[in-house]
């Protein structure tokens, strides 16, 4: 027997009787950690709607959608699989309305639409969803005479 298969052996008879390593995940999960960028939480209530935060977004992942500007009525819509996690928003939002949840980590799907997300009034986002699917309607061609 040579020296290297006498290593691997020994190193397989050791390690029958060690406990594994390895996490049995998802049946066990850790708790994320305290300063992990998850996905972005927004208050609706400090909300101006200025919009700063979207202009500022490098990818293009949110919108802040006005209702009614009196009323303090916005939805945003927010695009977590564009989200590069950058907190740049967080840090520009003048009213600090938005933070990077650490709770919100596991966000794998099998499809993209899982990652667009709303915020806002449930009657307001149903409201702005209508005026989204309205407008993605093909036009009826022009009748002429
Ligand atoms: S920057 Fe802040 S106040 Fe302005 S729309 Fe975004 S979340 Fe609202
Ligand atoms: S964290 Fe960065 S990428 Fe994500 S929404 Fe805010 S500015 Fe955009």
């Amino acid at each position: 027997m040579n020296f290297q298969v006498a290593t691997m052996l020994s190193d397989i008879l050791k390690s029958l009787f060690k406990r594994p390593i390895t996490e049995n995940y998802p049946y066990e999960r850790r708790s994320t950690p305290d300063r992990l960028r998850g996905q972005l939480a927004w208050n609706p209530e400090k909300c101006t709607g200025c919009n700063l935060c979207s202009k500022d977004c490098p990818s293009n992942a949110i919108e802040v959608i006005t209702i009614d500007r009196k009323a303090k009525r916005f939805v945003m819509e927010y695009h977590a699989d564009r989200c590069t996690y950058c907190a740049q928003c967080v840090q520009n939002c003048r009213f600090d309305c938005l933070s990077l949840s650490h709770e919100h980590w596991e966000l794998a799907a099998l499809s993209k639409q899982p990652f667009n997300m709303y915020y806002g009034k449930a009657e307001d986002v149903q409201t702005h969803r209508k005026k989204l699917a309205e407008s993605k309607m093909p036009k009826p061609d022009p009748v002429t005479a």
